[in-house]
């Protein structure tokens, strides 16, 4: 048979990924099997992603690193919003070597404020806000919005960058506390957090099931899958999902969190790459968060989002009061539980609050199977397990 010129080969392209934390780990995990190499940069030695990825070792803005990951890659991507678009799109212009998702996706999403603009401007339901940049607009937006969440524009994560701002009296501390260009949304009283992981192709675009999203203190600990909402919210989740994805250029996974409020969807914040709250892919749904990610940032045919069971992912994060070796103990309890896996991401160091793995449960039935819901586990106790299953992890 002659070859399609279009079609993939294996072994395929090489694929080059700024950065090499837990997110880069999996998705060179999911392309080994598709015989996708892939090459990461990332500035700490023996990174999460090098055992499954060569590395080279530079910051992530480092034109020298980016230049030389362009030069051994077929195509860049990006697991961290560090990237630098600027430069991404220079050496991607140098080295005639394309970006996805595209630079221009990356710079309106680095700025919180920029990337809420356009949703806004576009019809996309966001919280009300406000740019802040003085202790007057931060007074101004606390009494408009009866209370705000103020967030650094730039660079926060896990809630880093995020504070309560609920009275003019507070105001001060909080804006001295960002220390930067910052943004105040209203404080959003929501009945539950939901996300969509949509997974852009060439010519087509894909959501997973809706998750809910179980926080505290800010910091993502357990996604449920299917959220526990009523239908017709689950539907508006994912049509906002999709408005969202029409307004960004660049194929690959987009992680989508959401607020319910009422029975109403309003975004709260779009990642550019796989999310943490799509982790339960790898083994609740047909194709991964990460495979899609491959595919997709490629130009190929993107796989099947169907859910296959009931699932639960749960996060490990780091139970230490200062930094010390990580060593996880009572990995048993893990390996013995029906249905449940590990996923140890390879940090040498644990610090509170860090996430340092996931497990993720799955239920015992295939929805659509026999009678469907009715076989399947319960997803309540589903949740319950995932949490005795991590909670009984520890740090030595
Ligand atoms: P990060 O980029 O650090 O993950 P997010 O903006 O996603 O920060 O916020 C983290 C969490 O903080 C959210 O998942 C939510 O629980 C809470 N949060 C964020 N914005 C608001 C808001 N406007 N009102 C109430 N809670 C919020």
């Amino acid at each position: 048979m002659t070859p399609d010129s279009d079609s993939p080969t294996v072994p395929g392209p090489t694929l080059g990924v700024v950065g090499g934390g837990q997110l880069g780990r999996m998705l060179a995990e999911a392309a080994a099997p598709l015989g996708v190499d892939v090459v990461v940069l990332d500035p700490t030695p023996d990174c999460p992603a090098s055992v499954a990825a060569d590395q080279i070792l530079g910051a992530f803005d480092d034109p020298d690193g980016v230049a030389e990951l362009a030069a051994r890659c077929d195509v860049l991507t990006y697991e961290i919003e560090l990237a630098d678009p600027d430069l991404l799109d220079t050496v991607s212009e140098r080295e005639d070597v394309p970006v996805h998702p595209s630079p221009d996706t990356l710079r309106v999403i680095e700025d919180k404020l920029d990337q809420k603009r356009t949703f806004a401007e576009a019809g996309v339901p966001v919280p009300e806000l406000r740019r802040v940049d003085t202790v007057a607009d931060l007074e101004a937006a606390v009494e408009a919005f009866d209370g705000v969440m103020l967030k650094a524009r730039r660079g926060g994560y896990d809630g880093r960058g995020n504070v309560p701002v609920p009275d003019v009296d507070d105001a001060t501390d909080a804006l001295d506390s960002i220390g930067g260009a910052a943004m105040a949304e209203a404080f959003v009283d929501f009945d539950r957090e939901l996300s969509v992981i949509g997974v852009v192709g060439s010519d087509e675009v894909r959501t997973f099931p809706v998750g809910e999203n179980v926080h505290e203190e800010e910091i993502l600990r357990e996604t449920v899958v299917p959220a526990r909402t009523a239908p017709a919210v689950a539907d508006r989740a994912e049509a906002v999902a999709h408005d969202v994805l029409d307004l960004l250029d660049g194929r690959g996974v987009y992680g989508i969190e959401l607020f319910e409020v009422d029975g109403e969807i309003l975004v709260n914040e779009v990642a550019p790459r796989p999310h943490n709250s799509g982790h339960w892919t790898i083994e609740g749904a047909s194709t991964s968060q990460f495979e899609q990610h491959v595919r997709a940032v490629l130009g190929w045919p993107l796989g099947s989002t169907r859910r296959r069971s009931n699932t639960v992912s749960a996060n490990v994060l780091g139970t230490v009061d200062s930094p010390r070796d990580a060593r996880l103990v009572n990995v048993d309890a893990v390996l013995s539980a029906p249905g449940a896996a590990l996923h140890w991401y390879g940090k040498h160091e644990v610090r509170p609050l860090r996430k340092m793995g996931h497990v993720t449960v799955v239920g015992d039935a295939t929805p659509g199977d026999g009678d469907g819901q009715n076989e399947e586990e319960d997803i309540d106790s589903l949740l319950r397990r995932a949490r005795d299953v991590r909670d009984r992890l520890d740090f030595h």
